[in-house]
């Protein structure tokens, strides 16, 4: 745990379901004054404020959408009005879809790079503008992906959208340090949310995820709330302009753990 978090206010986007709801949940236990981003009513957002609510965390919900410039400044409104301050920033929506390049339409394309680039974009852009209006030596945080560094055939529009949030990141955090703000990612590998829920229910293409990973397990979203715990607080008060893999070795060629190569 850590202490400095106490009374943050912080809002994590696509936080219903997956990484963004253990970001929520870790956050409140930190007691954060949390702002849960949802998307659709479907994925049941109360439950999940019920369940910080019960547990004696403060939390509060709103829906939109990332990709639209008018939701993401009424999240910097909505924790301006409800709990009077906004410390954290998480942009953790996010979208993939596999598809042959040469088949790849231009409004997949648009769709993804529209919810991971353009929306993260929107959403530092409006955490940064805040904090710099109010003096808050923020901290921004990215869910990026351990394909901002890894090719991904099949995915090349996440691949270049997460490609993108990392340089975009990285001149963020340049341009924003003289203020005191930090901009850093979390690069995680394979971990078991609803994005997966497909891929892993069959256990052959579990198994052969399971291969890249040196560690050789996939991963828990709460591995990845940890990380964004340490992000934000005064521990890492050193750590701007990178990104934190969380990967259990997957980025490391785990083709040659077996001293082949
Ligand atoms: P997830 O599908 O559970 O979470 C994605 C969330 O984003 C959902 O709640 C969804 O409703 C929300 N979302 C989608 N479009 C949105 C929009 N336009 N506006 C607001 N919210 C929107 O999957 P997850 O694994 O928890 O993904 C969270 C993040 O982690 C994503 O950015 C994803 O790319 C990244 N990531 C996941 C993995 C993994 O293995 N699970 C690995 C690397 C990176």
């Amino acid at each position: 745990m850590f202490s400095d978090l106490k009374g943050k206010v912080v809002i994590i986007t696509g936080a219903a379901t997956g990484i963004g709801k253990a970001i929520a949940k870790r956050f409140a236990e930190e007691q954060c004054k949390v702002v849960i981003n949802y998307f659709s009513e479907e994925e049941n957002p109360r439950e999940l404020l019920k369940e910080i609510e019960q547990g004696g965390g403060t939390a509060s919900i709103i829906q939109g959408d990332v990709t639209k410039e008018e939701d993401v400044l009424a999240f910097v409104k909505f924790a301006q009005d409800t709990y009077g301050s906004l410390d954290i920033y998480v942009n953790n929506a996010g979208i993939e879809n596999e598809v042959p390049t040469e088949r790849l339409s231009l409004e997949d394309w648009n769709k993804v790079l529209n919810t991971n680039l353009t929306g993260t974009f929107l959403g530092c852009r409006e955490a940064a503008e805040y904090m710099l209006k109010n003096n808050i030596k923020g901290s921004i945080i990215n869910i990026s992906s351990v394909h901002e560094i890894i090719p991904w055939p099949h995915f090349v529009h996440y691949a270049a959208s997460k490609g993108g949030v990392k340089l975009l990141m990285e001149s963020m955090a340049l341009e924003f340090a003289p203020d005191g703000i930090r901009v850093n990612n979390i690069a995680p590998g394979a971990i078991d949310t609803p994005i997966n829920a497909e891929k892993f229910s069959d256990p052959e293409k579990k198994k052969g995820v399971e291969k890249l990973i040196p560690l050789g397990y996939i991963g828990e979203p709460e591995q990845i709330a940890s990380c964004a715990a340490f992000l934000a607080s005064e521990q890492a008060s050193y750590v701007t302009g990178t990104t934190l893999i969380a990967d259990g070795g997957m980025t490391k060629y785990p083709g040659f753990q077996a001293g082949k190569g």
